[in-house]
């Protein structure tokens, strides 16, 4: 064992510097072949997402830079050490090898001590320490400890049967691709634990999907039954009812109603945008969405004497009809709803802003106050009693799934007492 280097952990992410001006070693290498082997080091970490392709990689540029037949790459598992990469031994050697504990052999002593280990004439020494490299007939090996962001990932270490021991600016090399391959590795692994939790985050969704839909599904059932028997009660024994009990019946009724209509809405709730909206190759003609929605408040316009108006829509939105008709639907059935004693006046207009299309839909109603805006678009928030104005609160809470089903935003701007305009995108 020639040294051991007083190799310390690297505070900082960046990989270790390189001296590009070195004259060529005693290898013979020039420093233009230590530039372009680090260059094409450097795009190998950049390019390859699959730890094993970029392992392998590395070890072709390293070897035939500087002639190297072997190549162990360790990560940390639980509290043992796992073989991620090796070449240059055969199958039964990796499966033995696969597992190791902290300190034992080179590699354990590595991740021990988070500190290279240079091991150099190897077949002329007794130390046990590189026993198990001996047994594999290497005679010159380095191991070098994965380090990013303080964190110890595993070892990287390279070894020949060649000759018994590398140059200085061999092992420098070596050390400065390690560092390289270290900050990969993190990165790599931190992909693929987002990705991990972006899948269980999915299925947690579609889980909590799922169960609403069914608990909202369950529900309708005795519900609907509750309603048909007091029904019946009050339309066969109604009459011979005290007037207290009569009210009693009532209030039973128009509560049954309403926890049919509020479970409806929660089904319409966790059905809203579900259609695949990635593949939303239809193209959607807001103007004649918008047509269709108004012909459905005809009378309520008629009666209220609301006057809508809209300037020139885009004819080519990409998002489902349906999911184009339910947000409008819900925006217009609010605006006339929460009126001011004014005739309603609504405004739908349409612009891009950047990569999107930005609808917008004015009134002149009641308007929203600054505390509620955002908080609206919670499911079942509402703002005023059913008997003041009726609604379960979940209409803007569609509207909102649906337009981020979209990656779209939705959000609204309002002064109370004079009017609000609700805000939604949709990219193009
Ligand atoms: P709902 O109308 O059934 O209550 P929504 O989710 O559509 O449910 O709306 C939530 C709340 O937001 C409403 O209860 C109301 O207080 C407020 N709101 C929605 N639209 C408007 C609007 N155009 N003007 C004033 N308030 C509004």
């Amino acid at each position: 064992l020639r040294r051991f280097d007083d190799f310390l952990i690297p505070e900082s992410q960046d990989a270790a510097p390189v001296e590009v001006t070195q004259e060529g070693s005693e290898a013979g290498h020039g420093s233009a072949d230590r530039l372009q082997l680090l260059i094409c080091t450097s795009n190998a970490t950049l390019l390859h997402t699959e730890p094993e392709k970029l392992l392998s990689e590395i070890f072709a540029l390293l070897s035939a830079y500087c002639g190297l037949e072997v190549c162990f790459s360790y990560w940390v598992n639980g509290n043992r050490l796992k073989l991620a990469y090796s070449t240059g031994v055969d199958r039964e050697t990796m499966r033995r090898l696969e597992w190791l504990d902290y300190g034992q052999a080179v590699c354990g002593t590595v991740a021990l001590r988070h500190q290279r280990i240079v091991a150099e004439n190897i077949q002329d020494s007794s130390d046990s320490l590189t026993e198990l490299v001996r047994s594999l007939g290497i005679q010159a090996y380095v191991c070098h400890p994965l380090i990013a962001r303080g964190r110890f990932l595993g070892t990287l270490s390279y070894g020949t049967r060649q000759r018994p021991m590398f140059s200085d600016e061999e092992v420098s090399v070596m050390q400065a691709v390690s560092d390289q391959v270290a900050l990969a590795i993190d990165r790599m692994l931190m992909i693929r634990d987002l990705e991990r939790q972006n899948r269980e985050l999915r299925q947690a969704n579609r889980d909590l999907e799922q169960f609403a839909y069914s608990a909202a599904h369950d529900l309708k059932e005795p519900l609907r039954n509750i309603a048909i028997c007091s029904e019946l009660i009050a339309r066969k024994s109604g009459p011979l009812l005290d007037s207290p009990s009569r009210e009693y019946l009532m209030q039973l009724i128009q509560n049954a109603r309403r926890m049919d209509s509020l479970v409806d809405d929660l089904l319409a709730f966790t059905q809203a945008g579900n259609a695949d909206t990635r593949s939303s190759l239809e193209k959607t003609d807001a103007a004649e969405v918008l047509k269709s929605v108004l012909a459905s408040f005809s009378s309520t316009i008629t009666e209220l004497g609301a006057q809508i108006t809209f300037s020139s829509l885009p004819s080519e939105v990409p998002i489902h009809r349906i999911h184009l008709e339910q947000i409008f639907q819900n925006l217009i059935s609010n605006a006339l709803k929460y009126r001011s004693n004014q005739p309603p006046r609504i405004h739908i207009a349409a612009q891009t802003l950047g990569e999107d299309w930005l609808f917008s839909v004015a009134d002149n109603g009641i308007g929203i106050p600054p505390e509620y805006q955002e908080r609206i678009f919670g499911i079942f928030k509402r703002l005023h009693t059913a008997d003041q104005y009726p609604g379960t609160g979940i209409g803007l809470a569609i509207c909102k799934r649906i337009v981020e089903r979209y990656h779209g935003r939705i959000w609204v701007e309002s002064t109370p007492g004079n009017g609000a305009t609700f805000h939604f995108t949709v990219p193009i």
